[in-house]
């Protein structure tokens, strides 16, 4: 079988300065992986190359044994919250409907099913009362779920979201790892950024460890050692 997620040799930079340097991972269907690593460790870095958001210098990624380029549309992404114009006038609704625009097609409307599927989706993340509101009226843990109904809308097999416990409600939290790990058993594929270390073994099945290059990866208990853990957070 092939692996839902493979990267062989990916090196990204900015402006000749290395971010990511040979990482090398693969990951089975149904997992639910940690990105962990000290800031500026090229986490983010590493998921907007894996989206082709951003140029690799080398490397390879495959999806389900795919170019990525033939399966775009089937790994839904939630960005960093703080790098999103909160400004941009725009309902929780039609944001949630954007995330069934890949399958929908360019030029066509979305219509009653698909607004209906979207409001299932803010349902489900526990925001339906808001689905008139503007974005940028919510709280961080709201706006987060937003984006978390967004990439369910999109009913895309893999899933990657980029610090998505930052600056949200202790209930936004709880909601949200609940949801990532009802997909996780629904045979889902999904890549999370979390920059501290607090809950990893509760959240992850297993460990990307990153500081620029591969530091550890593997299973929980293989990565979580003293030795390995020095190593990607000194210096
Ligand atoms: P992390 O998400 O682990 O905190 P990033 O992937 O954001 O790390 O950044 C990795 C490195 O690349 C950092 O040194 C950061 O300053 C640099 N970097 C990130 N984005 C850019 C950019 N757009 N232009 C130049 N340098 C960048
Ligand atoms: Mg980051």
């Amino acid at each position: 079988m092939n692996p839902a997620l493979s990267v062989k040799s990916l090196f990204v930079s900015y402006h000749g300065n290395e971010a990511v340097k040979n990482v090398s991972f693969s990951i089975e269907p149904g997992k639910l992986v940690g990105i962990i690593g000290p800031n500026g460790a090229g986490k983010s870095t590493l998921l907007k190359a894996l989206l082709n958001l951003i140029p690799k210098d080398k490397g390879e990624v495959q999806i389900y044994g795919k170019s990525f380029i033939e399966l775009r549309k089937s790994v839904a992404y939630v960005p960093q919250r703080s790098n999103i114009d909160w400004d941009f006038p725009i309902t929780v609704l039609d944001t949630v409907l954007l995330g069934t625009y890949p399958k929908l097609g360019l030029f066509k409307r979305p219509k009653k099913s698909e607004k209906e599927w979207a409001l299932q989706c803010l349902q489900r993340v526990g925001i339906a009362e808001f689905s008139k509101r503007q974005i940028g009226e919510l709280s961080g843990g709201q706006q987060q779920r937003v984006f978390l109904a967004r990439a369910l809308a999109q009913e895309s097999e893999m899933l990657f979201l980029d610090e998505p416990f930052v600056g949200i409600d202790v209930s936004s939290e709880e909601t949200i790892i609940t949801i990532l790990k009802e997909l996780k058993n629904s045979g889902k594929t999904i890549l999370v950024v979390h920059h501290d270390l607090s809950k990893v073994s509760d959240y992850f099945d297993q460990l990307v460890l990153l500081n620029k290059e591969l530091i550890g990866f593997g299973d929980i208990n293989q990565v979580l050692n003293a030795e390995v853990l020095a190593k990607a957070y000194s210096g």
